[in-house]
This record gives C-alpha cells, structure tokens and sequence, in this order.
C-alpha cells in the first residue's frame, strides 16, 4: 500500500512506523496510509529548516524570485497531476481540484514580485544629515498547519510568501489528504529550491505541539476549525510566536427584493453546494429579504434537486462525497437537529446512496426553510452540502442577523440598489464582502481574512499581509562622522 511520508531536506523519509489510514472518500476504502511523525522526524525538520534558513536568508531577492518564476511554470504543467492528488484523498470534482491548484498558484505568481514587495522606506534629512530607512527581513524557520479542504490552495497561500521573504518554511498538512503537499514540496525542488527551504512534516495533534513549543519556530500559520484555531492562537502566542489563525465559518447571502432572483440563485447553488459545502467562503446561509422570499426558496430547491452528485471521476459531477464517514454522520446529526428545531425540511441529503459507491461518503443537497437565529443550524459550521433559509422583514434586519454571528468569514449580497450596497459593504462586520458576487475569495494579490470567531490574529493571509506577517520592521537612522558637529546631547534632538 503507498504510504505518504515527510519531505525532509530534500529527500522522502521518515523514522515513525506509526500511520494512519487515508481514504478514498467516494468508495469509502482506505487507499493509503500516511505516517505520523515522531520526535526523531521532528528534530531533523527542525534542525534542516534551521539550516537552510542560515544560507536562504542570504540569497538576494531577485534569485528568489527567479527560483519562484520557474516553480511556477513547472506547476502550471503539473495542475493535473496535482489536481489529480487533490480530487483522490479529498473527493472534490476534478474541475473544482484544477481550479483551487490554480487560485495557489496565483500566490506563487504574486511572491515572484518579492524584490519590489520588499522595498522599504528611505527618508533624507529626517534631522540635519540625518538619513532613516527602514527594511523588512526574515523571520526565520516559519511553519504552517493546514487543513482537510484545500490541501494545494491553503498551504499556497502560505509558503510560496514566507519562503520568498527569506524563511525556511515547514508545512504540517491535513491527515486526511496528504499527497499533495509532498508532490508540491519535489517540484520546488525541482525548480531549484535548496533543500531543507519547504519541509513538510506529516502527524497529527503530537507534531503540531511540537511545532508550536519549539523555540526555533518563529511564527505559525493556521487554517482550520475554531476550536483548533483559538488553541493555537493562545498556545503560540503564550510562546512569543507571531500567529495568525483562520477559523470556521458561517457565510450569509443576503437577497434583496430588488435583486435579480436568477443571478441570485445560481449563485446560491455553487456557493452552498460546490465541492459538498466543505469550503470556508460556502454559503450556508441566504436570508430572503422581504416578498422575494417565497420565489426565491422556490427556485433554489427547483435547482438543488436536480445537481448530480457524483464521484470525481464522473466528469458530469457537480459535487463530491464529504470527507469522511466520521463528518457525514456529523452532517446528518445536524440535520435531524434542524428537523427537531422546527426548520421546514425541504431537500434532504440523509442516506444518499449512489450505485457503485454505497460506501462512499455522499450526503445530497440538502435545504432548509423558516430557519430561527437561535437554532443550532444556524448557529453552528456544519461544513456539508445544507443551506438554511432564514427570512427577515428588511434590510436592517438582514445585516443585524450578519453583524450578531459569531463567524464573521464572508457575506455577500444581491441587489440592484448601490446605496444599500455601499450600505452594506461600509457596515457588516466581515473580512470578506461580495456584492452580487457568492463568493467574494480575495485575488492572491489582495489578502484572505475573516473577523471575528474567524481569525485569530493581526495578519490576513497572502497579498501584502502576507509579507508582513513573515517579515519583522527593522528602521535605521543614521549619519557619518564627519557631520557630528557637537558634543553628547542630552535632550530629545527635534531635528
Ligand atoms: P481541523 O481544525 O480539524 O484541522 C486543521 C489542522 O489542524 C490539521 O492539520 C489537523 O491535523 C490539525 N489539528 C486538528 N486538531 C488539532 C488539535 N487539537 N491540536 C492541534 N492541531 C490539530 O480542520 P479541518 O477539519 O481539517 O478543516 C475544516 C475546517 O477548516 C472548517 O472549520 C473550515 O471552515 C476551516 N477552514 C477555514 C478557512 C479559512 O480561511 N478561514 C479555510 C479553509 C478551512
């Protein structure tokens, strides 16, 4: 059986036995196993990326990003191959796994800029003769931990930065779909990266504490569940680390009277239902604004009821299996919840079985109306195909229901009125806004960030965040001997 490793100083290895299984989501079978890595592992990652960082921090920008420029054009004739990688372990359709390695790989276009993303400020006579610049410089060994559902994008949005700022940069993929991240690591390789730069570190909840207790690792990157997100958050924070944290998500779309009710729906539809509702931008919510309510619910169900769900390889497929047995009976339970709450059940995805993969991991489409804001439903990420239908009389009523949510990922909304637009874009209390767009993801060149039970931290990621979050401010004042005229001061100089 194929057993995913570490990717360690440029080779393929590891010193566990210990694996866990990795699967097939679409049939449910175990396809391979992926190795959790132990102290032995940890302390040659560590001492690699410490080495490496001594020497890369010294290689000039420009070569940086000449390295990067030939990475990305060996990605670009890998996209299948890592689409591929992607759509096996986590299920999600083909097309949907191309297009996530190409959203990374805009960040990989966006980091070969690093010269010019690095330049500082330079001030001539901030006092007489007096010059002060300022410049940004590495970190240091840098890590990432990232989650199930976009197993190339969210790491993309992490390393491809850090590493063209100088760092070495360990990367602690999900368990559940490992592949890429290794496949991703040789072909950096393979663009000339010097080894022990990108390390990626395979384990669980062991190897994270690791990460997060070392002093050698400066900062951390996480995307993942709140829970988890908080507690690393607080645990590297404690540590002195530098830490940014995205978390979970619960993304209203907001439908005004006056929007336009197709365009509405159909984006509706790939937001709540593409790759199985397993995205942290997925709407989860629409709430109906007002008389459009009745036609709106009509026409989303009209639509969700015929979506085919099917298996990655069926090329006809608009989504996929969730990721595991242990998630579709989590999605299940929530929606018996949502039953017993009083929602009105109008599409139900439960025990959704499709012939050849009885054992695979599908739940259907599944729809909820009349959702109240203090149900669980609403209240909670199920992170599965179900979209809740809440109705609210008005706006404002529409926009409290956003700004009360613990989440505060992304909102979008539909209308055709710009003041209500301008309205809604100045005052929800979200990191990303769409209008009349579903799902408003940041360019790589702009930064990905949510508020609130979102992301814990200062710094977004990727776009000029990024290079902040993996650079620290260094300012430098300085003249030459020859202009000190005078003798000590002791008084604050005010010019
Ligand atoms: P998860 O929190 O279970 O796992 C994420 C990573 O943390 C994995 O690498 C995992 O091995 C590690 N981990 C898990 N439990 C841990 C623990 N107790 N201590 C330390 N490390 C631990 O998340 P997931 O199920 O892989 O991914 C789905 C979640 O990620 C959803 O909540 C989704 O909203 C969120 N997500 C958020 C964003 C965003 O940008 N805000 C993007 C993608 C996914």
């Amino acid at each position: 059986m194929k057993k995913t490793e570490n990717y360690i100083n440029g080779n393929i290895q590891s010193s566990s036995t210990k694996t866990i299984p990795v699967f097939d989501p679409s049939k449910g079978e175990i396809i391979s196993e992926v190795v959790v890595s132990g102290t032995d592992d940890f302390q040659n990652t560590i001492s690699s990326s410490n080495q490496a960082f001594q020497t890369w921090s010294q290689v000039t920008p420009l070569k940086r990003s000449r390295i990067l420029s030939k990475y990305k054009e060996i990605i670009e004739k890998n996209v299948e191959v890592l689409a591929k990688l992607v759509s096996e372990e986590h299920g999600k359709t083909f097309d949907d796994a191309k297009g996530s390695v190409i959203r990374g790989l805009e960040v990989v276009e966006f980091a070969c800029g690093i010269p010019h993303l690095l330049k500082g400020e330079y001030s001539q006579n901030v006092g007489t003769e007096i010059d002060s610049w300022s410049i940004r410089q590495p970190l240091g060994v840098t890590t990432g931990i990232t989650p199930f559902n976009f197993p190339a994008m969210v790491p993309m949005w992490m390393y491809p930065i850090s590493i063209a700022c100088g760092n070495s940069f360990i990367l602690k993929p999900s368990e559940k779909d490992p592949s890429c991240s290794i496949k991703l690591a040789e072909l950096f390789s393979e663009a000339g990266l010097p080894d022990g730069v990108f390390n990626v570190l395979n384990g669980d909840k062991t190897v994270v504490d690791m990460l997060l207790n070392h002093d050698l690792v400066q900062s951390v990157s996480f995307v993942g569940s709140t829970p988890v997100a908080r507690y690393i958050y607080e645990t590297s924070a404690k540590q002195g680390k530098r830490v940014q944290a995205l978390g979970g998500a619960k993304n209203h779309l907001v439908v005004m009277p006056d929007a336009n009710i197709d365009q509405a729906v159909d984006g509706i539809m790939g937001a709540a239902y593409g790759s199985a509702g397993e995205r942290c931008m997925a709407v989860s919510v629409a709430v109906a604004v007002g008389d459009i309510a009745d036609e709106l619910v009509h026409n989303i169900q009209k639509k969700a009821e015929s979506l085919i769900v099917a298996p990655w390889t069926d090329h006809s497929s608009d989504m996929g299996p969730v990721i595991s047995e242990e998630h579709k009976i989590k999605i299940e339970d929530y929606i018996s919840k949502g039953e017993n709450e009083g929602a009105k059940l109008l599409l139900d995805g439960r025990n959704y079985k499709i012939q050849g993969y009885e054992n695979g991991y599908f739940v259907g489409p599944t729809l909820f109306d009349e959702v109240k804001i203090n149900m669980s439903i609403y209240q909670e990420e199920i992170f599965g195909p179900v979209l809740c239908v809440v109705r609210a009389k008005n706006y404002t009523e529409a926009i409290k229901m956003v700004n009360d949510h613990p989440f505060g990922n992304g909102a979008s909304i539909y209308t055709s009125d710009g003041e209500i637009s301008r309205h809604f874009t100045t005052n929800c209390k979200i990191g990303m806004v769409g209008v009349n767009v579903p799902i408003p993801v940041p360019m790589a060149f702009h930064s990905f960030g949510g508020w609130k039970q979102s992301l814990f931290g200062d710094h977004s990621m990727h776009g000029i965040e990024g290079v902040r979050f993996y650079t620290k401010l260094k300012t430098v004042t300085s003249r030459w001997p020859q202009s000190i005229k005078s003798g000590p001061e002791f008084v604050m100089p005010t010019n």
